[in-house]
């Protein structure tokens, strides 16, 4: 049985409590590996070690940073079978989306920051004839990374790239349901050589660890992927201590349909957007609105390809849906569709959970959802449910299309299909999203701004909005 072990000061170590938490692959239900259930002196070491190691990591030249980075860019490259399939394990997805998509971007983080931090220069402002001034960006010293289960290394890998090309010090804690690729990352820091303290790693559950280190201190900064409940939670404890907070929350992605779309694309799209890693990514379009005139069109065929999304083994080259992420989250999906079902919604395919044959036997496998004629302000249409189940809404009118697609309390993302580019931009302009996609979904330009209004959160990270986010301006004013 693999023992996970904490990353503290460049050295694996076991929790000061002893005690470990079961971990589990959600393709089998089997327990692989045990990881510490750390506490707050875990945590007050981490921050020991990162405070330590902060004056010379902020003194180094940035392009030296950046070359660690770099570095370690290329190991995740070196690695990507193996980390892919650490990944699938610990996850559930299927290996292919792993491969192609979680691993290579862990990597673009590290050499997008790593390489990024060398452009990112300071600004000046001149008062002619009177004075100069010019802006310092200084890293703010020891810095909280805190990530969820979804996108377990593509998330990580997120937050502590910028911070640490800033010049901060990380303490950063994995969800502890997917914990394994960033004890793999560890290993790869070692490989790097990374100077130790420079990232520390604290295993465990949310209340202990998360909450420690928001508690602390000596923790200028908590970045933050995760639920809107955690959020605010987070929000309460570090607001009165003057942190600085990024905080990337849940949504409730419309995904909207005019008549004059591509068709075949906006199909193939709407599927993709709403059942890419089983509805767990937080700007999956869950609900789908299409304009009345193509309704019934878009309809059958969007059940027609959602019936034939292959569910199986992640291990499987073929599979396009894995296992969800656990048991308790399996359950709370099952109980939105029964919600759903209370609520008055036709179930018009899925549904049920999956029981496969072999090794997947006690597998967390759900089929993909799809429910009609429910109220456009239900709770199935504006909870999150972060899992395979999305609704088909007609709407007559843009405007009517504008007020359904808004009704949330969420404002993360929203795609847009149309062939009509002036429609493309007025209804884009009128989402009440941080993003917008058009005739497409999910793609990411690392220097764009990525965040949401609402509910979805508080701040932008990427590109130079991740930068600013883990730096401190000050301004030097100079009489001439
Ligand atoms: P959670 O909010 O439950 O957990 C996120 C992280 O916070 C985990 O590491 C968790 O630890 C930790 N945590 C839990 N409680 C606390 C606490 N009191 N203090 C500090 N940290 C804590 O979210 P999930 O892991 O369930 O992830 C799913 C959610 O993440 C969805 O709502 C989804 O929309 C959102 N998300 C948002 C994204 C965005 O960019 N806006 C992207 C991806 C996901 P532990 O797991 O150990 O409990």
């Amino acid at each position: 049985m693999l023992h996970l072990q904490n990353f503290l000061n460049g050295t694996f170590s076991p929790p000061i409590s002893g005690n470990y938490l079961p971990n589990i692959k959600p393709a089998t239900g089997e327990v692989f590996s045990q990881i510490p259930d750390s506490e707050e002196q875990d945590v007050q070491a981490a921050v020991e070690a990162a405070k330590a190691a902060f004056p010379a990591w902020a003194g180094l030249p940035a392009e030296k940073r950046g070359r660690y980075l770099v570095r370690l860019s290329e190991l995740i490259d070196q690695n990507l079978e193996r980390l892919a399939e650490a990944e699938t394990m610990d996850n559930g997805k299927p290996l292919s989306l792993a491969k192609t998509v979680d691993i290579p971007r862990a990597s673009s983080n590290m050499h997008f920051f790593g390489t990024g931090i060398q452009h990112f220069a300071s600004e000046a402002h001149m008062m002619e004839g009177v004075a100069v001034n010019y802006t310092v960006r200084k890293p703010l010293g020891v810095v909280a990374c805190i990530s969820p289960w979804n996108l377990p290394l593509y998330l990580f890998t997120w937050k502590i790239a910028p911070a640490l090309a800033a010049g901060n010090c990380v303490v950063a804690k994995p969800s502890e349901i997917t914990p394994y690729t960033a004890h793999l990352l560890a290993e790869l820091c070692v490989e790097a050589e990374l100077p130790a303290g420079v990232l520390n790693i604290v295993h465990g559950t949310g209340p202990k660890v998360g909450a420690a280190l928001v508690e602390h201190p000596d923790v200028k900064a908590i970045s933050f992927t995760g639920g809107t409940q955690t959020g605010k939670t987070i929000a309460r404890t570090a607001a009165p201590m003057f942190k600085k907070l990024s905080l990337e929350l849940g949504g409730k992605n419309a995904t909207v349909i005019f008549a004059d779309c591509d068709f075949e694309k906006t199909v193939a799209g709407a599927v993709q957007a709403a059942f890419a890693n089983q509805g767990q990514i937080c700007l999956c379009g869950s609900r789908i609105l299409v304009e009345r005139s193509l309704y019934d069109k878009f309809k059958e065929a969007f059940l027609q390809r959602v019936q034939t999304l292959t569910l199986g083994d992640p291990l499987q080259p073929d599979t396009k849906m894995g296992a969800l992420v656990s048991e308790a989250h399996l359950q709370k999906v099952l109980s939105y569709i029964e919600l759903a079902k209370e609520e008055g919604g036709t179930l018009l395919t899925g549904g049920e959970r999956v029981h496969l044959e072999g090794r997947c036997a006690n597998g967390y496998f759900l089929q993909p959802t799809v429910f009609e004629n429910l109220p456009h302000n239900c709770r199935t249409n504006t909870e999150e449910i972060f899992g395979p189940v999305v609704t088909l809404q007609p709407f007559d009118t843009e405007e009517e299309a504008l007020a359904y697609a808004n009704i949330t309390e969420y404002g993360l993302a929203a795609s847009v299909w149309t062939q009509d580019v002036t429609r493309a931009h007025r209804v884009s302009h009128a989402l009440q999203a941080g993003i917008v996609w058009v005739n497409t979904w999910l793609l990411r330009d690392l220097r764009t701004p990525f965040g949401g209004t609402k509910q979805s959160g508080v701040g932008r990270e990427g590109g130079w909005e991740a930068l600013r986010f883990f730096t401190e301006q000050q301004n030097v004013c100079i009489k001439i």
